[in-house]
């Protein structure tokens, strides 16, 4: 995090209603770290203001919950609050102080400013642990656990995300999404869930606005779309979360992520993420929404103009 532009690399586990261990595979990739390019942030408005009073948790509910862990953590380990977290870390602890500000407050800040209006009704945990042995040992000894990931996972049942940090920030930054997605759009399904929060494991502040950018799952992308190996946009959006995370997982999370950085680059992702929200009752796929927003009648055209842009992208 040596600029102002922060850009975060890594995998991430899911807390959208899918078996963890089922969406581990697919997001377990650590990237490289991406440059940010001087191209800049799209036409699309920010989020109106919010629509109804975000509940919040008191400061005072997170400082005993700070203290419990506090008690629970073997030595070595820096607490940090950073609502709805807290977060917990045996780097040096103003590594973990920095990590709490630069990847999880900049992360929350910016998602919430461009998309979110309530916080989790619930404090969830970040165990930052500085490298594999403790990563592994820690996952043992505090939840009974056994990663099948060497970067992170999310832990429903101890409201956790357990994080090898070694392995990059761009994980983090993924699972960040999830429990805010589940607080404001409890319905949302997993293309959408998956697009979004896999958009901003690599991603850059562009004037105060969060950015994906593009990242390692593009390469399969490309070569599924060479093949024509890829699903329809109404196939994909269609999936119920079984066959989201099911055998085409890697193709699906790679397909439903470039179909959000199409919206971002065009300016329309967080209009159709509203839109979407809006309409949510009568269109729970989002695939109406998704015609409408790009005034498109003939989906099999947009989608042969999609793929012709996906071509185009490179990374790194
Ligand atoms: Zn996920």
């Amino acid at each position: 995090m040596r600029f102002k532009v922060t850009v975060l690399a890594g995998l991430l586990m899911a807390a959208c209603g899918a078996p963890a261990v089922a969406q581990q595979a697919a997001e377990s990739n650590p990237e490289a770290p991406a440059r940010p390019s001087p191209q800049t942030a799209g036409a699309e408005a920010p989020k109106p203001a919010a629509r109804s009073a975000p509940r919040e948790i008191p400061a005072e509910a997170f400082a005993a919950h700070m203290e419990a862990l506090r008690k629970r953590a073997p030595e070595g380990f820096t607490f940090v609050v950073q609502p709805p977290f807290v977060v917990a870390g045996d780097e040096e602890a103003k590594r973990v102080k920095s990590r709490a500000a630069h990847t999880v407050k900049w992360a929350v800040d910016l998602l919430k400013k461009e998309y979110f209006d309530r916080d989790p009704d619930h404090i969830i945990d970040i165990w930052l642990f500085k490298d594999e042995a403790s990563y592994r040992g820690h996952a043992k000894t505090l939840f009974n656990e056994t990663p099948s990931t060497p970067f992170g996972y999310y832990s429903a049942a101890h409201r956790a995300l357990v994080m090898n940090i070694a392995t990059g920030g761009g994980t983090l930054v993924h699972e960040i999404v999830h429990p805010f997605m589940r607080a404001n759009f409890a319905a949302c399904p997993a293309w959408f869930n998956e697009g979004l929060a896999s958009l901003y494991e690599q991603s850059a502040e562009r004037d105060g606005r969060i950015r994906g950018l593009t990242n390692w799952r593009l390469a399969g992308l490309q070569e599924a779309i060479e093949r024509g190996g890829l699903a329809s946009f109404q196939a994909l959006l269609l999936t119920t979360d079984d066959e989201f995370y099911g055998d085409d997982k890697g193709t699906n999370y790679a397909q439903a992520r470039y179909l959000c950085y199409y919206l971002q680059e065009e300016g329309l992702l967080a209009k159709f993420y509203r839109e979407f929200v809006r309409d949510q009752a009568t269109d729970p796929t989002g695939y109406a929404t998704l015609q409408r927003l790009l005034k498109a009648d003939d989906m099999a055209a947009f989608q042969k103009r999609w793929e012709k842009f996906v071509i185009g992208l490179t990374f790194p």
